[in-house]
């Protein structure tokens, strides 16, 4: 059983010489077994809630907490939050040149386990994630994000949560850019890690279509740095109906 705890959390993202304050007191905890939307539009901040707490440094965070199980995550550097259980899938994944799939995974598997897994076992492991993901078993060969299709780079996104068992899962737009087909296997793959009971996840997204497919327990609209109303996942059908239109003057004046 894990907690991850947001509190009163402020974060201003550097721009040259200038920083400029983008989340204005984020209030959020995510527990193992829970599914969290996060929606928000454009522009609002959710990339930047994720970025913070992953610990990209263009994101400073000016006040507030993150803490998983008690331990002070803002005080870990990047490697010591994924290894303590966070996981963070990258709206704009980057390339690895020359890094394959399969030596990627097992590189992120020892941070994350703090030992190499065994070889012969780790190759069934890898070949079991990849079949019930629907992958093709040449992908493992294929260097990480090159000249992946935008369905690829989800599927590899869902093969390392699958493989890496995070405690809290944050999936920036996991859903952007995904055909029907591809939207559904890694829906699958996110429902799978779920269905154990063990993870938590924050699911970021623009889009109310991949609620369709993920059923949140809780949603929170975003809208200008902050969480503006929360509910279950009649809130999702509410926005698909009517949009942010209705929270866009509640995110303006406060
Ligand atoms: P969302 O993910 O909701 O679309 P973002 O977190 O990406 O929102 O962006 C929130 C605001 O912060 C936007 O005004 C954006 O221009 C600004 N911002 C985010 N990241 C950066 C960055 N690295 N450099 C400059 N501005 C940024
Ligand atoms: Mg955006
Ligand atoms: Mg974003």
């Amino acid at each position: 059983m894990s907690t991850l705890e947001i509190r009163d959390l402020h974060v201003s993202v550097n721009a040259g010489e200038d920083s400029k304050p983008i989340l204005r007191g984020v209030d959020l905890t995510v527990k193992s077994g829970e599914t969290h939307a996060i929606m928000g539009p454009n522009g609002s901040g959710k990339s930047t809630l994720a970025y913070s707490i992953a610990g990209h440094p263009k994101y400073t965070v000016t006040s507030g907490s993150v803490l998983l199980d008690g331990e002070d995550v803002l005080a870990m550097t990047v490697d010591e939050r994924a290894r303590a259980g966070l996981f963070l899938a990258m709206q704009y994944p980057v390339e690895v040149p020359g890094v394959s799939v399969s030596n990627f995974l097992r590189t992120a598997a020892t941070a994350v386990r703090g030992e190499a897994p065994k070889l012969r076992l780790w190759v069934k492991e890898v070949k079991g994630a990849m079949e019930e993901l629907g992958v093709d078993q040449s992908f493992a060969e294929r260097n990480v994000n090159e000249g992946f299709s935008g369905g690829e780079k989800k599927r590899h996104e869902i093969l390392q949560l699958e493989l890496l068992k995070p405690k809290i899962a944050i999936l920036d737009e996991t859903d952007s850019g995904l055909d029907i087909d591809a939207l559904k296997v890694v829906s699958e793959g996110v429902n799978r890690a779920r269905g154990t009971g063990e993870l938590g996840t924050l699911l970021i997204t623009h889009y109310t279509r991949i609620l369709r497919y993920i059923r949140p327990d809780f949603v929170h609209v975003f809208v200008g740095g902050r969480i503006v109303e929360e509910g279950g996942a009649e809130l999702a059908d509410e926005l698909e109906e009517s949009g942010y239109e209705r929270f866009l003057a509640a995110g303006a004046t406060s």
